[in-house]
């Protein structure tokens, strides 16, 4: 039978033969369990059409399942010190190429059709570095690039940000702008115990699936954004003194937000987080068509 690099012996292994301990400042928590990544595969229906690039293989468990499953995997890893691991962990696999680097600083744009010729399904598959994993999601959303689905193991608390429904406390500005782009739902949860070193808090696996054009049309979409951002600033306060505080200069702008609001039938008493994207939008339309 085969043994996964997502064991704990192979783990072990890997990481005492290279002399290594994980680096925490840069978010390495190794996963310890092929079950997972079996599940990660299925939620991200990945098979051999699909190619997939990797944030951050560590010492390679999800790369491997990656390899297995998938056609073509393109990895970018930040830590040096793992590149010789890689190289040792997935010798058996002609189909996987790390790149070292920053994914943020990544040409993706160059690199994709480069890297990946004559791809026809384009998969984002990772355990994210938790200490930047919102950043990466709106870097790759915002990109343009063709992805077709993501899958994410992130933490827990951050996944049900993102997919949280309106009117709930977790509903916020993230949530809107991954709802501008995608579908959303957590895939499974994973226990923190799974991982190497452990960390404090569960995860789970977020899936997005990106829509063929964003889901709600905006005059202006940097506007929209900058909207949904300065609504939720105190978000127990109403959306009304919030949109005072970020766009209400003097009189005639304070005069002009209220007349948005009327014409976008929404009442300044809310709470941004009882507003959907959709009201959003017909604000942010209304606002920007008054000049802001
Ligand atoms: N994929 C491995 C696994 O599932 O066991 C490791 C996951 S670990 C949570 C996150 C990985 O991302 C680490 O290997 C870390 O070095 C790498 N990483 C951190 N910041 C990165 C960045 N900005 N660009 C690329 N990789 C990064």
């Amino acid at each position: 039978a085969k043994k996964y690099i997502a064991t704990p012996s192979r783990t072990n292994e890997l990481l005492n033969t290279f002399g290594l301990t994980a680096k925490k400042s840069l978010g390495q928590n190794f996963l310890m369990e092929p079950n997972i990544l079996g599940k990660m595969m299925a939620a991200g229906d990945i098979d051999k059409t699909t190619d997939a690039i990797e944030i951050g293989p560590g010492i390679g468990a999800l790369t491997e399942f990656l390899a297995l499953y998938g056609r073509r995997v393109l990895a970018f890893e930040i830590d040096q010190r793992l590149l010789p691991v890689l190289d040792v962990s997935l010798a058996d696999y002609d189909n996987v190429e790390i790149i070292h680097g920053d994914i943020l600083e990544a040409e993706l744009k160059d690199l994709i059709p480069t890297k990946l010729p004559d791809s026809n399904r384009l998969a984002v598959v990772a355990n994210l570095p938790y200490y930047i994993t919102t950043p990466i999601i709106f870097q790759l959303l915002e990109s343009q690039l063709a992805f077709d689905v993501f899958v994410l193991m992130m933490q827990k608390e951050v996944a049900e940000r993102l997919t949280a429904q309106v009117g709930t406390k977790a509903y916020g500005s993230l949530t809107i702008a991954i709802q501008y782009y995608c579908d959303s739902k957590i895939a499974f949860t994973v226990p923190k115990t799974v991982f190497k070193p452990q960390p404090n808090v569960d995860s789970a696996i977020l899936k997005l699936t990106r829509l063929d054009r964003p889901r709600v049309e905006v005059a202006d979409q940097a506007f929209f954004f900058e909207l949904v951002r300065s609504a939720f600033v105190q978000r127990r306060k109403t959306l009304w003194n919030n949109l005072r505080a970020a766009y209400g200069l003097d009189q005639d702008k304070l005069d002009q937000i209220r007349f948005a609001l009327e014409e976008s039938h929404i009442d300044p008493k809310r709470r941004a987080e009882t507003l959907t994207i959709d009201e959003f939008a017909v604000l942010a339309d209304h606002l920007v068509a008054r000049g802001f």
